[in-house]
């Protein structure tokens, strides 16, 4: 009677910790497939796509007014130079999250994250 406690205690404990360890899975992969793309808009038109699971980069845009100054770091994308009076867009910092686009109205530059998440895993 004994000896079965303890199996029984022993199934509970593996089964707890398969199932922690899945949880671990799921999540580590939820968040390496999460794949951000960032969109980059030029008065409401696509210019560039950009994925902010690459290396650092920054590149170059033009706006209507000027040109921007765009940098991807450690998976976030920001402006980092633009021409426009108030530096609005600057001042907002770097995004890497789906709900808030930078905006730069001066230059009509919209930028604006994609992403493919948790719901493509299938468990
Ligand atoms: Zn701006």
């Amino acid at each position: 009677m004994k000896s079965k406690k303890i199996r029984n205690d022993l199934i509970l404990i593996i089964s707890l910790l398969v199932t922690f360890a899945t949880i671990l899975v799921v999540l580590y992969i939820s968040r390496t497939s999460a794949n951000l793309i960032a969109n980059i808009y030029v008065q409401n038109h696509i210019v560039k796509r950009v994925s902010l699971d690459g290396e650092d980069q920054e590149f170059k845009i033009q706006g209507t007014n000027g040109e921007l100054t765009i940098a991807v770091l450690n998976k976030k994308i920001g402006v980092k130079e633009s021409n426009c009076p108030h530096k609005d867009c600057v001042k907002m910092g770097y995004i890497g999250e789906t709900n808030r686009p930078i905006i730069c109205a001066y230059n009509q530059v919209c930028i604006e994250i994609e992403g493919a998440l948790v719901n493509d895993i299938e468990i």
